[in-house]
């Protein structure tokens, strides 16, 4: 590994000024599950690097009925999947973060991270997306913030700019009659990286099983995590059924627009696009009925 300046910034404010000097050659240290292996093994050579360990207020997890759930960035995997409201409220999160890697790796991994890093397979960025998750993000000029499938831009390129950090998420509190899931395909069981990744939330009307909103999102199907807003759109005011279950699934299907690699062909990935929608929604129908 190259020679690097490292720094532990206690504040917030500390660690922006950090980047703002350092430009284009510096990089947050988060749980360094990404990071260090980009800087062992894929010439990823930064002159600093800045830690957000000491800076305790972007870690942790509120709920507030009426505000929603706040998740601060640098919170950890483990964490995220233990939380109860995560679990009951917030499926597919838990869904996401409890696949993800290993014991060992969701004991260091962070959500921020696993955003920041923008893989398209990412496991929490489809949860995060069709959970209508809000990005807080602070930088030299104050906060913004903005919905996640934003923040992808690419394989690997997020819309961050490099003086900018991710302090945490908002999730709105699902209405009632709402269930939400992730899946992922891994020629692996566990410890690889998703083939396909699909969540789905699904809301219900108060005393029926008409659907009043959907959401589809995909991941490693395409350079950024998508929605199939087709498919959405299909599925929203129309009673849940196996028919129309499979129609709204053609059409996720249809917006795959993946590429073949080692962990499988593009005709691989866009069939199991279709096949893994229709399963999940199967699942956020169920989990809908008992919320
Ligand atoms: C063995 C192993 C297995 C893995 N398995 C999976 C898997 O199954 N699914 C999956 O999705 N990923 C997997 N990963 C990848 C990785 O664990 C996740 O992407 C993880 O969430 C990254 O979080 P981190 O805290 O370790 O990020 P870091 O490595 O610390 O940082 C990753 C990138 O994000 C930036 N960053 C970190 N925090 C912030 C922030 N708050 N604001 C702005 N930028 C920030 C960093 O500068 C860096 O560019 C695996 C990695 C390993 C080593």
């Amino acid at each position: 590994m190259h020679r690097f300046e490292y720094f532990a910034p206690e504040s917030l404010d500390e660690a922006i000024t950090l980047l703002k000097e350092h430009g284009d050659g510096v990089k947050l240290l988060a749980g360094g599950t990404d990071l260090l292996v980009q800087m062992k093994e894929a010439g990823l050579h930064p002159a600093a690097v800045v830690s957000l360990h000491a800076l305790t207020e972007l870690r942790g997890l509120e709920f507030d009925e009426a505000d929603g759930l706040h998740v601060g960035a640098a919170t950890d995997m483990a964490t995220i999947e233990a939380f109860a409201v995560v679990r009951e409220r917030f499926a597919a999160l838990a869904d996401g973060a409890g696949v993800l890697g290993s014991v060992q790796t969701r004991n260091m991994a962070t959500l921020g991270g696993n955003i920041a890093n923008a893989a398209p397979s990412a496991d929490t960025a489809p949860p995060l997306v069709v959970l209508d998750a809000i990005a807080e993000i602070a930088g030299p000029d104050g906060s913004r913030r903005l919905p996640v499938g934003e923040i992808f831009a690419g394989p690997g390129t997020s819309t961050l700019a490099p003086d900018e950090i991710l302090v945490g998420f908002h999730l709105p509190t699902p209405p009632a009659r709402t269930g939400s899931v992730y899946q992922r395909h891994t020629p692996r069981k566990i410890m690889d990286i998703a083939v396909v990744g699909v969540a789905v939330q699904l809301t219900l009307a108060t005393d029926a099983d008409t659907i009043r909103e959907a959401r589809i999102c995909l991941g490693a199907v395409a350079p950024t995590v998508i929605r199939a807003r087709e498919a959405e759109e299909a599925l929203t005011d129309h009673e849940a059924s196996d028919e129309l279950f499979a129609q709204a699934a053609e059409m996720a299907q249809a917006a795959a627009s993946p590429i073949s690699d080692v962990r499988g062909s593009a005709e691989f990935r866009r069939y199991l696009a279709g096949v893994m929608t229709k399963r999940c929604l199967g699942i956020a129908l169920e989990r809908a009925k008992g919320a």
